[in-house]
């Protein structure tokens, strides 16, 4: 069988004095239709990045409303990672050469993910697959059952792939019973998807990272790292990874600092298991901001978990998230959340997020600079943005408002 992963315990109820009543409603007659359906999730990693997240919170509410639901990590190794990072990479738009053994290396792990899945011959209602890396498991499986159906979960912008990957993986995705994305502008294009379902991903309110914490002890957290809480401070928390650009975050810190020289910047990264680029980009960070105290580089591996990245984004004076490329970008979502103004770029799931105000799009450092020199000089500005962005966040992209668009795709097809 994969590698189980436990996430804990949750209880929909203690969300009912932060969502709409008519939500919680809808949420519990699904469960009453749903109720002792199989419901097996597989990803890449129990650890870093969105999915992961998401993961964590929504399997434990599927099983609170009465599923029987699990959460199955594929099986993975270095060469197998690379191989996906590259297509992650190129269905993002990288250029990329698709070799004989690169598509051997990743049709292999999956071939063992299915065997795996076939000797366990556990029964699934739903498997539920999430981004390309366990996509062949349908096909090496035969399906499983007659009775399983298949979602497949793509939690990336294909809009623009690199069309040698796309062209390969494209007969999997059409062979699914559902396709989820995040919206329309994010599916590959020339690509027919019968069983085309929209929905955004979500955050969990009540979640370690998320949770109310006070100015105070955001703020004993914060200054234990040595960033001084009376000055202000940036910050982007994100992978260390090309497409985040940590670099032309330090661009921009570096022209808020002319003009507001007290400024400070933090970026927070998180080392996945499943990105081995990571490395080579933590030290092409911290090279870049060599030689200034006030850059601050943290991660998991500096003990930065999900309390304290709570902390910095509840401290921040702007949250930056300066992406070339994103899929939904959670940590725009969980920055709203806090309140906190927001300057972000126009890519992914950004622009659906702050258009209501919550934060400033932007296209090119010196935009970024301007838009964060601004909220700096304009502490009123910056909280009646952090205050709209907060409700626009409560609105829509909550995680009951994904379980609800989850437990209605099942309704329909199991047909019950
Ligand atoms: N994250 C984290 N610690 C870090 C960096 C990221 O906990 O040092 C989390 C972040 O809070 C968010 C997720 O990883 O929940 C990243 O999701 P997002 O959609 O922004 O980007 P992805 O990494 O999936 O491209």
């Amino acid at each position: 069988m994969l590698q189980r992963v436990n996430p804990g315990n949750k209880s929909l109820t203690d969300y009912r004095s932060i969502i709409r009543r008519d939500l919680y409603e809808e949420i519990q007659e699904l469960s009453e239709r749903l109720r002792g359906k199989r419901v097996l999730h597989v990803n890449a990693t129990s650890f870093g990045g969105g999915v992961a997240e998401i993961l964590y919170t929504l399997v434990p509410l599927m099983r609170d409303a009465g599923l029987e639901c699990e959460w199955g990590v594929m099986f993975g190794a270095e060469p197998f990672f690379n191989v996906t990072k590259s297509f992650h990479n190129a269905l993002q738009g990288a250029d990329y050469d698709l070799s004989v053994e690169a598509r051997a290396i990743y049709e292999e792990y999956n071939r063992q993910s299915a065997m795996a899945l076939r000797e366990a011959k556990e029964e699934w209602d739903i498997m539920f697959i999430h981004d390309p890396q366990p996509l062949l498991i349908k096909h090496f499986s035969g399906g499983l059952s007659e009775k399983t159906k298949w979602i497949w979960r793509c939690h990336i912008d294909t809009s623009t792939p690199n069309r040698q990957v796309l062209d390969y993986i494209s007969p999997y995705i059409k062979d699914y019973d559902a396709q989820i994305y995040t919206m329309r502008e994010y599916t590959p294009p020339d690509v027919d998807l019968p069983n085309l379902v929209l929905i955004p991903p979500a955050i969990d309110p009540l979640s370690p990272k998320n949770m109310a914490l006070s100015a105070e002890d955001a703020s004993y957290i914060v200054s234990q790292f040595g960033v001084d809480t009376e000055r202000p401070f940036l910050l982007q928390v994100s992978r260390f990874d090309p497409w985040k650009d940590p670099l032309g975050v330090i661009d921009v810190y570096r022209l808020v600092k002319e003009e507001i020289p007290e400024v400070q910047l933090v970026l927070v990264g998180s080392m996945a298991h499943d990105d081995p680029e990571g490395w080579d980009y933590w030290y092409k960070t911290t090279g870049y901001a060599a030689g200034d105290d006030d850059i601050f580089l943290f991660s998991n591996l500096t003990n930065v978990g999900a309390i304290e990245v709570n902390a910095f984004q509840s401290l921040a004076d702007v949250v930056i998230q300066k992406s070339i490329r994103e899929g939904f970008g959670l940590v725009v979502t969980e920055a709203l959340w806090k309140a906190r103004p927001v300057v972000a770029s126009r890519v992914g799931g950004i622009p659906m997020q702050v258009n209501k105000g919550g934060g400033i799009l932007i296209d090119t450092i010196p935009e970024a600079a301007e838009a964060c020199i601004k909220l700096l000089k304009d502490p009123e500005f910056a909280y009646k943005m952090g205050r709209t962005g907060k409700e626009h966040v409560r609105a829509n992209f909550l995680t009951p408002r994904l379980l609800r668009d989850d437990l209605a795709l099942f309704a329909k097809l199991l047909g019950v």
